[in-house]
């Protein structure tokens, strides 16, 4: 789960307060004391943190509220609003569309994830059903061409790129020529980064964009600078049009938070956000469903965008989820965040929250490990007691995992009861 630490830090303050008999303004304040604390751990500004809580505070008014209010609801909404309105980063400027040709040109500084992040945007496209196209026109990386091409190849996308030519210019032109010849609806070009922000790295921006005429320049930045993406956003965009901005490294950064924040604060539209190095690691980002999941709430719509991809590449585990079934093999790669199921059950109500804890706990991964896919109901005493020995784990730290299972299958029978997923079930799997 994106920004783990944080995500856990509010879940559990807003548990803490659910817990409490009666709801006063002490326990609000507590509340409010952990949330803001998780917030400024997380790097978001001073300014913004305390903006927020001053602005719930003056919302929850608990003594003017007539009795038969829910309390929790209250207060849970007004935190949701405020976080949506923090990290608000207003509307895309502009959105390619299927079959109309789109020159999309990316930039950033080096290392930021630039060239990962291209690949990634073109198969999050082509798995949609457009016919995406990569240009390498960083000449100034020693290497650059090389991992696009490979990048490209392993996800079966067209590129096009030079080891004898230099001038960027050059190749990012022929490359758009040769593609829009080809009917490719989205072309994407990766342009030089430099270490810092230089006069030499804007220049050469501005001269790809000009002969290249994009329709969208797409930002990308490493997420884990935090506060600072503040100062590069305003940078790069005094110097060239961004339409979108991409924000990397955003799983298992403490300082996601403030690169997020610091992003909506300059009102640059963030369009997708970059979870780890493998190339499906790559999510739309949307405001009121990060929100939800950051605090607990789940994110059904999400799940339901997600779920496409499990049926494209977990099959087996899609059925059996649809189906209301949940196994130790399911549940590993739901410790490990892995595949897109793992990633599509995170964002349930409930589930999430749970999974950003476990995230922590490296030492359930390693736990679950020890066991197969046996329905915990047969694991009788004298198998546990044999798990237990032959892992070095405690038995109660057994059984605590095999109640956990069977917390899940619970959940995944809800689940399979739910009306979304029933008509994913009813339309038929290739519907999906
Ligand atoms: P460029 O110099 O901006 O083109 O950056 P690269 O695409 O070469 O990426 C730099 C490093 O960041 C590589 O090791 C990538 O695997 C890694 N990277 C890119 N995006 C992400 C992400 O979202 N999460 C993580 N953890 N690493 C990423």
């Amino acid at each position: 789960m994106v920004l783990g630490e944080l995500g856990g830090s509010v879940v559990r303050a807003l548990q803490k307060m659910s817990n409490s008999t009666i709801i006063d303004e002490n326990v609000l304040n507590e509340c409010l004391k952990e949330i803001t604390r998780a917030l400024l751990q997380a790097d978001v500004q001073f300014k913004l943190v305390r903006d927020l809580q001053m602005n719930i505070k003056n919302i929850v008014n608990l003594d003017h509220l007539a009795p038969g209010h829910n309390k929790r609801n209250i207060i849970q909404q007004a935190i949701f609003n405020e976080l949506c309105k923090m990290l608000d980063t207003g509307e895309p400027s502009f959105m390619p569309k299927k079959g109309k040709t789109s020159v999309v040109m990316f930039v950033g500084l080096q290392g930021s994830g630039k060239t990962t992040t291209c690949t990634k945007y073109a198969l999050y496209h082509q798995k949609k059903g457009w016919k995406p196209a990569l240009v390498c026109a960083d000449t100034f990386r020693a290497g650059a061409f090389d991992q696009l091409k490979q990048n490209a190849t392993k996800a079966k996308i067209p590129f096009y790129g030079s080891y004898v030519e230099s001038d960027p210019v050059q190749i990012a032109v022929e490359g758009v020529d040769r593609f829009k010849k080809e009917n490719r609806d989205l072309i994407i070009v990766d342009t030089s980064g430099r270490h810092k922000q230089e006069a030499a790295l804007f220049e050469e921006m501005r001269q790809v964009s000009e002969a290249t005429n994009p329709d969208l320049a797409i930002f990308v930045m490493d997420g884990s600078i935090g506060q600072a993406a503040y100062d590069q956003a305003q940078a790069f965009k005094q110097s060239v049009a961004i339409g979108a901005v991409i924000l990397t490294k955003m799983d298992g950064h403490a300082k996601g938070g403030g690169a997020l924040s610091a992003v909506a604060a300059t009102k640059s539209p963030l369009t997708f956000i970059g979870t780890g190095e493998h190339m499906h690691e790559f999510e739309v980002f949307n405001v009121q469903s990060f929100v939800k999941r950051l605090i607990g709430m789940g994110d059904l719509s999400g799940f339901i965008d997600k779920i496409q991809e499990v049926e494209y590449q977990q099959p087996e585990h899609m059925l059996e989820l649809l189906d209301g079934n949940f196994t130790l093999r399911m549940m590993y790669d739901l410790y490990l965040l892995k595949g897109p199921m793992g990633q599509a059950l995170s964002l349930l109500p409930g589930l999430g929250a749970k999974l950003m804890r476990k995230g922590q706990e490296k030492e359930s991964q390693a736990k679950i490990k020890q066991l197969d896919n046996t329905d915990p109901k047969l694991i009788k005493d004298s198998r546990i007691m044999r798990i237990a020995r032959g892992s070095g784990r405690k038995v109660a730290e057994v059984m605590e995992m095999l109640n956990e299972l069977n917390e899940y299958k619970q959940r995944a029978k809800i689940l399979s009861q739910m009306k979304e997923v029933k008509n994913l079930k009813k339309g038929g799997m290739s519907s999906l």
